[in-house]
């Protein structure tokens, strides 16, 4: 069962910062302005969980979120592919999220979110790059699925596991939702409940 109750947790911008390993964690990961602080503001029914990161240079940070009733730790990973990113900034998401990646035993998936506008663009497949090198189960989640036609989607969630097909960490099944149309938002959290 997925949590009713969740609370912010922690943000950390330093693996020294992390909390103590407890139970099961997920993680959301996507290019700015994918949909993911809706995304996570509408699973956990809650307004402003998660906040929209779309100013460049903002720090980066993972943030943590818990719920008493369930041993999952949903973890919102700082997003990326800003237009005019310096060099520096893309090197600082790099380095803390590969070395969270890397460190986290209990980080069961990360939940790759993809616009459905747009599919995979140069940056997700750089962010796979990485979670494929760190081995850490991803799945890719479609985000937005009220802004194209069901044709259209059906066509994307194809060809987007046929990308997929030889990346080694990728689960093969993708999940399409949109949180303005409530669309997949339960099949999203059967998945994470599974996860537990
Ligand atoms: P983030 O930067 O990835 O956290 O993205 P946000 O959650 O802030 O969303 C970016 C923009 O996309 C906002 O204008 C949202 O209103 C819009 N958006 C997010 N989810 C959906 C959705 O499911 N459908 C539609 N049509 N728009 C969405």
């Amino acid at each position: 069962m997925f949590a009713k109750r969740w609370d912010f947790q922690t943000s950390v911008t330093d693996m020294r910062q992390l909390p103590d390993i407890g139970g099961t964690e997920i993680a959301f990961a996507g290019r700015s302005n994918v949909g993911k602080s809706s995304l996570i503001n509408a699973l956990t029914g809650r307004t402003g969980l998660a906040r929209t990161s779309s100013t460049p240079g903002r720090t980066q940070m993972l943030n943590f979120f818990s719920a008493e009733d369930t041993p999952v730790t949903i973890v919102d990973m700082p997003g990326y592919g800003y237009a005019q990113a310096p060099k520096e900034m893309v090197d600082a998401w790099t380095k803390l999220v590969f070395s969270y990646l890397r460190g986290r035993p209990t980080l069961r998936r990360v939940f790759v979110l993809i616009d459905s506008r747009h599919g995979i663009k140069a940056n997700d497949k750089e962010a796979m790059d990485l979670l494929d090198k760190a081995a850490v189960s991803y799945q890719v989640v479609l985000t937005k699925a009220d802004k194209i036609k069901p044709g259209q989607l059906e066509r994307l969630e194809a060809e987007t596991l046929e990308l997929l097909r030889k990346r080694v960490a990728a689960f093969p099944r993708i999940i399409s939702t949109s949180s303005e149309k409530n669309k997949g938002l339960d099949l999203l959290r059967a998945e994470i409940a599974s996860l537990a």
